[in-house]
């Protein structure tokens, strides 16, 4: 039962996905019951992204370096699935990626330690209060696993220590970026620590401004939510509809809506579009950190 529903998404998949990434395989072995969302990898010609739906609507990911096998493991708050996923790719993991210091995200690097049993884990995150670190990283700093490039982006404001990683694929030039809380599909993180104007750095200034082609891949689910809300906001715009006709079919089928790409957060997420005439109307406002702050309000009481 398990197996056929398992192909039928995995068709499903395969079409909504192929000229994006290569969906090369859901994983082996696994019982997919423990999961909200099908797993899935994602394959690029140097790296391989392998998505690990945790919790309640989390998501963990291991970022693969094809060349040398090495991996890094982003917000393990799951410590056992990432091992297993380690174990099935066949993979070396030396580092962990922590986006922020909330327990749903950093609250497995401790256990993730202590489990790998004694070998070189580099774990690090831009926040002192996250468990097992080895080292704070700074914005623009770069980072290696393996081959690849990671590129720390300071995104300060759901926590004000908030980090994204970015990374190019240079044997395809497709980038990803993993977001945490800061920039959800379709939506964003509260601003639990910080102010309208660090959002609006985060998501126009830096995140807005990566190649319209970079894969996002955020820390949670919450896409269908979001983009009832940006239907509220822009009720005549159309990508906001497709996307959101689409990702309600992706959680009928039990199937992740990530990745999203850059170039479409622009055009349905209201948050990338606070200086869209459409959305500061709404807000009725032409400042775009006044609109910010507003839509953060508005949404944290849209149900
Ligand atoms: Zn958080």
């Amino acid at each position: 039962m398990i197996r056929r529903r398992t192909l039928t998404r995995l068709a499903v998949l395969r079409s909504v996905f192929k000229k994006a990434f290569r969906i090369s395989s859901v994983p082996t072995g696994i019982n997919i019951s423990s999961f909200h969302s099908l797993p899935v990898t994602f394959q690029l010609p140097e790296m391989k992204i392998r998505l690990i739906p945790a919790l309640q609507d989390n998501y963990m990911y291991l970022l693969i370096d094809e060349e040398t096998r090495q991996c890094a493991a982003v917000d393990p708050v799951e410590p056992k699935k990432i091992l297993d996923a380690v174990k099935e790719e066949h993979v070396n993991l030396t580092t962990v990626l922590t986006t922020h210091h909330h327990w749903d995200h950093a609250g497995g690097n401790v256990e993730l330690v202590k489990l790998f049993n004694g070998g070189k884990l580099e774990v690090y995150g831009g926040d002192d209060r996250i468990g097992a670190l080895t080292r704070i990283v700074t914005h623009g700093e770069t980072l290696q696993v393996g081959k690849l490039s990671i590129q720390c982006l300071f995104t300060p404001c759901h926590t004000l220590g908030h980090m994204c990683y970015f990374i190019q694929d240079e044997g395809s030039e497709q980038p990803a970026v993993f977001t945490g809380d800061t920039l959800f599909i379709g939506g964003c993180g509260r601003f639990f620590e910080g102010k309208p104007e660090q959002m609006y750095t985060a998501l126009v200034e830096i995140l807005g401004k990566l190649p319209a082609n970079t894969r996002v891949f955020c820390g949670h689910e919450y896409t269908v939510a979001n983009l009832k809300f940006a239907a509220h906001v822009e009720p005549n715009n159309i990508a906001v509809k497709q996307k959101a006709s689409w990702a309600q079919s992706q959680r009928d089928n039990g199937l992740p809506t990530i990745p999203s790409l850059i170039s479409e957060e622009l055009e349905f997420n209201p948050f990338m579009r606070v200086g869209d005439p459409a959305v500061q109307s709404y807000a009725k406002s032409r400042d775009p950190i006044k609109v910010m702050g507003f839509l953060r309000e508005e949404k944290n009481s849209f149900s």
